[in-house]
């Protein structure tokens, strides 16, 4: 990214918040404009400045940024901003608090800094609209959606007719591997591969093409989710070969979905 000006615009979900020296923040937000990047908000933690509400874990806000180009690596200043949506619900209920958490992991994690991509911006942006209104008990399957599509928009599309190793078609079962990858057939599956039952292939090659609102409307057999959850643990050790904290909190809100 070259930058050439000081001041910048830049809308975003802040995704991480972290205390620094007396009475400061620095902010991590998944911009439209830079894609992730770090904000410094002088005074923001002290509890009586304006900024405390604004800059709260998961909002979504307008920033008028500051960068002073002197030093490498320096982060952006926040000089003012403006909050689109805080999310109550989102940050009064457990399960949508948890969710929240775990959609933005992977893009702390995963994703490098200050990179645009619009379509991942949306991709948050519009799970969290969702997640802000969705009945509790299909939180769970936006989550599961959200993450086949955040591979999606990084590049990582799945053809569920051919094995990733072999190339040759798939007839009936299907496999998932952390270290021989997704989707595999019978011949390229390994002892610690595991078969993805048919609604779960059909649920994953389904959310790659559909928007996340119709998460909505998903039902399904626990046994089907619990399937999806341990394949997608799996795609994405392979693929970053990296764990995320979230998959513990899955069995909370598979809970949840059954009620
Ligand atoms: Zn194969």
């Amino acid at each position: 990214m070259i930058l050439k000006s000081r001041y910048y615009k830049a809308e975003g979900i802040i995704i991480k918040s972290i205390k620094f020296g007396e009475g400061h923040k620095i902010l991590t937000a998944y911009t439209k404009e830079f894609g992730r990047i770090e904000v410094t908000a002088f005074g923001s933690q002290k509890p009586k400045s304006k900024l405390a509400n604004k800059t709260q874990l998961f909002n979504y806000v307008r920033f008028l940024l500051y960068h002073s180009h002197t030093k490498e690596n320096e982060p952006f200043a926040v000089k003012e901003i403006e909050v689109l949506n805080y999310f109550d619900k989102i940050k009064e209920d457990y399960s949508r608090y948890i969710a929240a958490s775990c959609i933005v992991e992977p893009v702390v994690k995963l994703i490098g800094r200050e990179q645009q991509d619009v379509g991942i911006f949306k991709l948050i942006l519009k799970s969290f609209y969702v997640l802000d209104v969705i009945e509790e008990r299909k939180i769970i399957y936006l989550l599961i959606m959200y993450l086949v599509k955040l591979l999606s928009s990084m590049g990582y599309r799945f053809n569920l007719d051919l094995c990733a190793v072999c190339n040759s078609y798939l007839e009936g079962e299907i496999y998932a591997d952390s270290f021989r990858g997704f989707p595999l057939c019978g011949r390229c599956k390994t002892a610690n591969s595991l078969k993805l039952s048919n609604g779960a292939a059909k649920f994953i090659s389904w959310a790659q093409n559909e928007e996340v609102f119709k998460s909505s409307k998903v039902t399904m057999e626990l046994e089907t989710l619990s399937n999806i959850k341990t394949a997608l643990q799996k795609v994405y050790e392979f693929i970053f070969n990296k764990s995320l904290d979230g998959w513990k909190y899955f069995d909370n809100l598979e809970t949840t979905a059954n009620r």
